[in-house]
C-alpha cells in the first residue's frame, strides 16, 4: 500500500498541476467516445495501450471481459452498457481480450475453480466460446486452443452486446460500431476481429498522410 499512498502524492505535487486545466474541464462533465469493455486483469491499461487521456474512454473491467446476454444477469456490466451507449452517446465499443487471461485459462481447466461459486457462475457465459472453438480444433488443450478460446471468446461478448435493447436500438440507427480485440500483453501487439475474414488480424497504426509536394 506504501507504493500506492507515494504514487497518489507524487500524482498530487507533479501530475496534477501539468494537466490542472484538462482536470478542471473534466470536473464540469464527460464525453468519452468509447466504451473499452476488458479483463480486470491487473496487466492491461486501457489508456496506456491506447494513449488516451482521462475523460477519453469509458471503462468496464470485469473478470473474461464478460458481456452477460440480455436480460440475463442483469447487473454492472449490463448498468454500465446502458448508461454509455444511452446517456454518454458512445460511439464505439471494444470488447479487450488478452493472452495468457486467467479466465480463459479457468474455462479450460474450471476445477480448481470450482469452490468459487461466483467465479464459476460467471465463467459459465464462456462456455457457447469453449464450445464452438472444441467442433473446430483438434486438440482441446494448450497454447493455440488457448489462444482461439480468448478470440471466441471476444466474438461471442460482441454477439451478446447485440441483444442489450440500448446496443440493438444505436446499431439499428447506424451510429454505433462494435469491434473485438485481443491484446498480446508479451508483444504489445492488437489483433481486431474481421467479420468478412472471420479472423482476427493485426491492427495497423494508420498511416500519416502525405503532405502535399513531398516526394514518395
Ligand atoms: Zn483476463
Amino acid at each position: 500500500m506504501d507504493r500506492i499512498l507515494k504514487g497518489l502524492s507524487r500524482f498530487q505535487k507533479s501530475v496534477y498541476p501539468k494537466h490542472r486545466d484538462l482536470f478542471q474541464k473534466l470536473a464540469l462533465g464527460q464525453r468519452p467516445e468509447a466504451l473499452f469493455i476488458t479483463c480486470a486483469d491487473s496487466r492491461i491499461d486501457p489508456c496506456m495501450l491506447t494513449q488516451t487521456k482521462p475523460g477519453d474512454l469509458f471503462i468496464s473491467r470485469v473478470i473474461g471481459n464478460i458481456v452477460p446476454p440480455y436480460p440475463d444477469a442483469i447487473g454492472g456490466v449490463s448498468a454500465t452498457i446502458e448508461y454509455a451507449v444511452g446517456v454518454l452517446g458512445v460511439v464505439d465499443i471494444i470488447v479487450c481480450g488478452h493472452t495468457d487471461c486467467g479466465v480463459m485459462k479457468g474455462v479450460l481447466n474450471p476445477e480448481p475453480l470450482e469452490p468459487l461459486t461466483s467465479v464459476t457462475a460467471w465463467l459459465n457465459y464462456a462456455q457457447p466460446a469453449r464450445k464452438a472453438v472444441a467442433q473446430h480444433e483438434e486438440t482441446h488443450s494448450g497454447p493455440e486452443f488457448l489462444l482461439a478460446l480468448t478470440e471466441r471468446n471476444v466474438v461471442e461478448q460482441l454477439g451478446n452486446l447485440r441483444t442489450h435493447p440500448s446496443v440493438a436500438a444505436r446499431l439499428d440507427q447506424g451510429d454505433l460500431r462494435l469491434h473485438g480485440w485481443v491484446y498480446d500483453l508479451g508483444e504489445g501487439v492488437v489483433t481486431s476481429y474481421d467479420p468478412e475474414k472471420a479472423a482476427f488480424v493485426r491492427l495497423e497504426t494508420p498511416k500519416p498522410k502525405l503532405r502535399a509536394g513531398r516526394r514518395s
